[in-house]
């Protein structure tokens, strides 16, 4: 599948395209057809997002006005007067070789992690759910990967046709997601190139970092062959809150991991990623106290975070808490802010995406314009967690003692 930025569905590149020209991974009829429209001033269905915001009001600026910032002036007239079907190189790419993870996390599901599969194979679908219209709980996504782990693989043998040959002298920014990546032979494969060959092409990858030790090593030793390298990792609480969270964490493993990549390998950025969901807020705080005391060590940058607050499953949001215990969890996040916010390691985003956290908390009443309302809501919490529990063999209410107290009220 396809897109060009988050904002459109995806779509099917068909196989037979890529086998005969590996360009044809990005370069699709589909994109081809709309190119030809926005160069005629027509607007492709699928930028309809962006459209709605430009046409509130003449000043507004849409997501494609920012994400067209890496294109001069000059690359911008070049693409309107270019004929539409020509295969264009690209300037950013991110992509996944498979979803193979050995993580189930309460937010993922089978789509991106093969654990998830495991969980929906071994126990059949979770039930009782109203508000997983999209069956992220009770099906296993199969479409999700079309390849066996062994089988060779079109789509990422086109990939590496068209880098080795000529994307990899165009594109500014490679981005590796998942699953995760560091457990598909794939990513190896390709950090392989890097130590043989010279791109000035920076490369990020995410990852979970719960990975065994000979392959940090790897990892390590190939960051020395790469100019510009940034990890992106995720954890959003501490200690057994982050293990029932991100089902497959080991806690002090995974800071230990942290802890020797920063310490031995060649990083040009360092990221985490937190997504906040309703368990998360129990021990935000002290994660965000983490994170400082990893840049106190290591510099700023190391790492930077982002509060990204998850919208779906909508049932994991933070707005289907309580007010009190909302309240409570945003009162302590803003004492962490008045401690912290003239801390010189902290940047003004960081300051920022905290405050805009306790301000949602506060004002925002649903976790997104189709959400299902409340009741809805609550049943799905108190549904999920009681399978996940059952299935990862946790204990909710042990785990989270604030709200686990409601919790046993549902
Ligand atoms: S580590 Fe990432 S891909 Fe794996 S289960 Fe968690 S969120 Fe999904």
């Amino acid at each position: 599948m396809t897109t060009s930025c988050h904002h459109p569905l995806p779509h099917y590149v068909p196989v037979e395209t890529v086998i005969s020209n590996p360009k044809a991974l990005h370069n699709t009829d589909r994109k081809k057809q709309e190119r030809h429209m926005m160069q005629c001033g027509d607007r492709p269905q699928g930028c309809e997002y962006c459209w709605k915001i430009e046409d509130i009001a003449k000043d507004n600026i849409s997501d494609r006005v920012y994400k067209s910032k890496i294109y001069s002036d000059e690359d911008l007239y070049t693409a309107f007067i270019t004929d539409p079907n020509e295969d264009i190189n690209l300037k950013t790419l991110e992509i996944a070789f498979d979803r193979t993870c050995q993580f189930a996390c309460s937010y993922c599901n089978p789509a991106f992690s093969t654990q998830w599969v495991t969980d929906l194979k071994k126990n059949g679908p979770y039930v009782e759910l109203i508000s997983d219209g999209r069956n992220h709980f009770t099906h296993e996504h199969e479409t999700s990967q079309r390849y066996k782990p062994k089988e060779t693989n079109p789509y990422v043998e086109a990939f590496f046709k068209w880098w080795e040959s000529d994307l990899h002298n165009t594109l500014q920014e490679l981005r590796l997601t998942g699953g995760e990546p560091l457990m598909s032979p794939h990513t190896w494969r390709l950090l392989d190139w890097f130590k043989e060959n010279n791109t000035n092409t920076d490369f990020a990858m995410n990852s979970n970092l719960g990975i065994k030790q000979e392959d940090l090593d790897k990892l390590i030793s190939a960051t020395q062959h790469i100019n510009n390298f940034h990890l992106y990792t995720s954890c959003e609480a501490i200690g057994n809150q982050a293990e029932y969270i991100r089902d497959g964490l080991d806690w002090e493993q995974w800071k230990k991991n942290i802890h020797k990549l920063l310490s031995e390998g060649n990083l040009s950025g360092f990221h985490m990623m937190c997504t906040i969901n309703a368990l998360c807020l129990e021990s935000l705080p002290e994660f965000l106290d983490y994170c400082i005391e990893l840049k106190e060590e290591f510099g700023r940058d190391y790492p930077t975070f982002t509060l990204n607050i998850l919208r779906f499953p909508s049932f994991q949001s933070p707005l289907v808490l309580p007010e009190d215990i909302k309240t409570k969890f945003k009162n302590n996040l803003q004492k962490w802010l008045d401690k912290n916010r003239s801390n010189p390691v902290l940047h003004e985003m960081e300051i920022n995406q905290t405050q805009r956290l306790i301000d949602y908390l506060d004002v925002v009443k649903t976790p997104h314009s189709e959400a299902f309302d409340s009741p809805a809501l609550l049943n799905d919490f108190e549904k999920f967690y009681s399978q996940y529990d059952q299935r990862r063999n946790k204990n909710f209410t042990e785990t989270f003692p604030i709200i686990g107290e409601w919790y046993e009220t549902l």
